[in-house]
């Protein structure tokens, strides 16, 4: 059994970016990007309920100071596999600050 992490943001990092770093880095609940007004104002909030760290995509196990707790991942679902295509947003996100 091994352990799979998922990556988190800093969110007081996240908030020094560049309006054009926010542009689009999050995808609101109805589907649609966010530009970096609505960033700043989630992350602000973020902040102001005491939170550190938010999860880079879906993450169940997540806690907000110390970021993903992980996830046991039966080894099987570990093994190399070759992918036609695949979609990763969270290389177009900016560094993990932990
Ligand atoms: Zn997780």
């Amino acid at each position: 059994m091994r352990t799979q992490i998922h990556m988190c943001a800093n969110i007081a990092g996240l908030l020094k970016r560049p309006d054009r770093e926010l542009d689009g880095l999050f995808t609101c609940e109805e589907g649609y990007e966010v530009n970096a007004k609505g960033a700043r104002q989630y992350l602000c909030k973020q902040l102001a309920l005491g939170h550190r760290v938010i999860a880079m995509g879906k993450c169940d196990n997540f806690d907000p100071q110390e970021g993903c707790l992980g996830h046991p991942v039966p080894d099987m679902e570990m093994k190399d596999t070759t992918f036609e295509r695949a979609v990763c947003r969270s290389l177009s996100a900016p560094t993990v600050e932990n």
